[in-house]
């Protein structure tokens, strides 16, 4: 059988060999700038923040620094779930969350790294971080009560407490009592009045149910309209939303529901925060640093507050949103929200115990 001169060539091979080496050579050079520069102008944002107003405040850190901002934006268990499988190969640089309840969470799993930032511990003040130097609050949101301004009296509702008075039977609509939400308000109650206390008042709770626990935020502001519900709990800025909508069923809907600024004469309103921090094993460690220290700037304090209602968490951030201003500056409750956050584990016992869903 006759071999291929070519085939066999040593000389040819050598050849070969150089080629491969000289365009592995050009492939390595093409490759390793982009690579370092995609190191060097990016920053990988994971968020849980569901807000559309927020593209404007990446936009502008983009702007500003010429780091582009890859964001991914999941629900916080999918988020923390995909944090966790990634492990040391995450390219998660930062982790924004919503609820106390999820950054205590995300802190304990060591998600976070502890950061030294001279402007956040200036500007964010102490109730509304870690106690680890983890995680930081950007922005304040209220739990408040909305009620059916045709059935219910405004001084009848105007405590948690009294939502679990036997006077409200059939009136009370929540979300479920496992919702991060509703876990950092039962977590604040568990500090203020203890656990036998809490669980006492969760009881009352399910015992006044109008139905069920189910749907969001919105869902309950619209059970009170349209008279299933005769009192409800939210957060601010979702009521707030309906409130700046020019949609005139929205119209519809906040003309017949009232507001409350809950635990005024007492503890004041629970307030939490959404917030974040330096992922665990943030590749771009120094971009992670500058975005939140961003986050914190008048700017982006401004953005919170005027694209989704909620407060700046530094204090004496401008900001220019009438409805936000509209509601006034309440009695906010004075409680670290890190020990909220801490206290969801005996909250989610307690509504096991009393059958709150
Ligand atoms: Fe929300």
């Amino acid at each position: 059988m006759r071999t291929s001169p070519t085939f066999w060539n040593p000389e040819r091979w050598l050849r070969r060999g150089l080629q491969l080496t000289v365009i592995a050579g050009i492939v390595f050079a093409a490759l390793a700038p982009i690579d370092s520069q995609s190191q060097e102008g990016v920053l990988n944002l994971y968020s849980a923040r569901h807000y559309q107003t927020d593209n404007a405040l990446y936009d502008t850190f983009a702007k500003q620094t010429g780091i582009k901002v890859n964001r991914i934006e999941l629900g916080d268990e999918p988020l923390l779930q995909r944090l966790k499988s990634e492990g040391t190969n995450s390219p998660a640089d930062v982790v924004l969350l919503v609820d106390a309840a999820r950054l205590w969470r995300a802190q304990i799993d060591g998600l976070f790294q502890p950061i030294q930032s001279k402007a956040l511990d200036e500007r964010i003040p102490a109730n509304l971080r870690s106690n680890d130097g983890t995680w930081y609050g950007f922005s304040t949101r209220a739990r408040a009560i909305v009620y059916d301004k045709a059935r219910v009296k405004p001084t009848d509702v105007d405590t948690y407490e009294k939502l679990a008075d036997p006077k409200l039977k059939g009136l009370v609509c929540t979300r479920s009592g496992s919702h991060p939400y509703m876990l950092s308000l039962i977590g604040a109650m568990i500090e203020r009045n203890g656990e036998a206390k809490t669980e006492e008042w969760a009881k009352g709770m399910v015992a006044n149910m109008a139905r069920p626990p189910r749907g969001g935020d919105t869902d309950q502001i619209k059970g009170v309209a349209s008279g299933e519900c005769g009192v409800a709990l939210t957060n601010t800025y979702y009521w707030l939303r309906l409130v700046r909508s020019d949609d005139p069923k929205d119209k519809e809907i906040v003309a017949k529901v009232g507001f409350v600024w809950p635990n005024q004469a007492t503890s004041g309103t629970h307030i939490n925060i959404s917030g974040g921090g330096v992922a665990k094993n943030a590749p771009n460690k120094a971009h992670a640093v500058l975005f939140l220290e961003y986050l914190s700037s008048p700017q982006a304090q401004a953005y919170f507050a005027n694209g989704n209602n909620e407060w700046p968490a530094v204090k004496g951030a401008k900001t220019d949103n009438p409805a936000l201003a509209a509601l006034g500056t309440p009695k906010f409750e004075n409680l670290p929200v890190s020990t909220i956050g801490k206290n969801q584990i005996a909250a989610q016992r307690i509504l096991d115990r009393v059958g709150y869903r």
